[in-house]
């Protein structure tokens, strides 16, 4: 497979289709993309797709606001809808957490965010328990909900190939090709292919993909598990998505009274090796944690679980950038848990700075590979780290 191509994408994730369509967009439609399975079949596929805007900076509190105009108008751009479903986001916080959800809070609404402080009665009035006499804080996002991964994924690679750009499935890129510290192409399962930029999109395998060419950024995979609880009675949408940093977890309502909840964050393992089912004693410990929040669930039922990996850097915030050294790499790597709600604008700005070396649309320039090295990592206002 000689042939060259303006770009070449490594991974067929949410994030790799979309850099792709978002390339072509922009007028770079002679792009290839590999993926060494099917589209979506990683971390996207396991994604519980909670779309919320609370963030401890602007930079992803906007890229969360951003995408979520487009989630709501996907159908439009690319002629699939992305699922797209409005519950509203509650954000439940012990008290000692008050002045920094404020602070976000603040910061967000500066942004154009509508998001809100509210009390204990207006959680009640959600159906969920509030533990005003445990001094909890709440915040509410009405436009926040969930979206579907697969037809996000998809919509994109779809609109990619009306571009006419090339997709391979069950391809897999053994190794990036440089010479004399450029970017020349890939080493693939089918033979070489040559471009002067390769695009790292390859959420848990990027890391030993890019250790071959000298990089490392001490990523870890870590392990996170979804259990799916039915609670037999009541309209399930009835039920917000919830992100409880009191009880350490995030749920959102599923098909029918089916609640999907999601929990841990310190498991590292091994993006080959790990156990893709859900353990019993965590099952035991999230209903019980669920029950103190959502009436009703003790009685539920556990219908199914899974367990995906969260691509985590050293602060939990991903990495958008060219690489210093190695003239056309560029890299969007390192979404933890929070990549799926900003897939539409990180390939918008990924393609902004693969084709203008700075992106416009929201300035990232504080995600770019070299601030570990440099000491400026990014801060969250919270422990619980997916919360970023
Ligand atoms: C359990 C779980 C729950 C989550 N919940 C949320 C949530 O509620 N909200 C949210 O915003 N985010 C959530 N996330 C995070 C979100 O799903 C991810 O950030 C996002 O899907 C990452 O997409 P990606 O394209 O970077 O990675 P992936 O989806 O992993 O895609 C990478 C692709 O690259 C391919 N690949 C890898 N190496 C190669 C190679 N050498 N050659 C060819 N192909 C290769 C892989 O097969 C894979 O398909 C969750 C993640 C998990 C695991």
């Amino acid at each position: 497979m000689n042939k060259s191509y303006d770009a070449l994408i490594v991974g067929g994730g949410v994030m790799g289709c979309s850099i792709q369509y978002n390339l072509a967009e922009r007028g770079m439609n002679r792009s290839l993309l590999f993926e060494k399975d099917v589209l979506g079949s990683g971390s996207t596929s396991r994604s519980q797709a909670i779309l919320r805007m609370h963030y401890s900076n602007p930079e992803t509190a906007m890229m969360a606001w951003e995408s979520l105009k487009i989630f709501r108008n996907f159908e439009e751009i690319t002629g699939v809808s992305s699922g797209y479903t409005q519950t509203g986001y509650l954000l439940a916080v012990p008290e000692h957490y008050r002045n920094p959800m404020l602070q976000n809070l603040q910061m967000q609404q500066h942004l154009g965010i509508d998001v809100n402080e509210v009390d204990s009665r207006f959680v009640q009035d959600l159906g969920l328990n509030a533990y005003p006499e445990e001094a909890e804080a709440y915040a509410w996002e009405p436009l926040s909900g969930f979206a579907d991964p697969y037809s996000v994924t998809l919509g994109y690679a779809n609109r990619s190939r009306e571009f006419e750009c090339e997709i391979q499935v069950e391809s897999e890129v053994k190794g990036i090709s440089i010479d004399r510290d450029k970017v020349v192409g890939v080493k693939t399962t089918d033979g070489d292919v040559y471009s002067d930029k390769v695009v790292v999109a390859a959420g848990p395998w990027s890391a030993p993909l890019l250790k071959e060419v000298g990089l490392d950024f001490g990523i870890e995979t870590v392990r996170h598990q979804v259990f799916l609880l039915d609670r037999g009675e009541g309209p399930a949408n009835k039920i917000p998505i919830i992100g409880d940093v009191s009880l350490n977890f995030s749920a959102r309502p599923d098909i029918g009274n089916v609640i999907m909840v999601g929990v841990g964050e310190d498991e590292v393992v091994g993006p080959n090796e790990y156990n893709q089912s859900v353990d019993t004693d965590m099952l035991v410990k999230t209903q019980a944690d669920l029950a103190r929040r959502i009436p009703g669930l003790p009685d539920a039922s556990f219908v199914g679980g899974w367990s995906g990996l969260f691509t985590v850097t050293p602060d939990w915030h991903p990495i958008l950038s060219s690489i210093e050294g190695i003239e056309g790499l560029y890299v969007a790597i390192g979404f933890s848990g929070h990549g799926f709600k900003l897939s539409p604008m990180i390939g918008q700005v990924m393609s902004e700075i693969i084709l203008g070396q700075e992106s416009k649309s929201v300035d990232v320039s504080s995600l770019g590979a070299n601030r570990f090295k440099e000491g400026q990592l990014m801060k969250s206002r919270y422990d619980m780290q997916v919360l970023a």
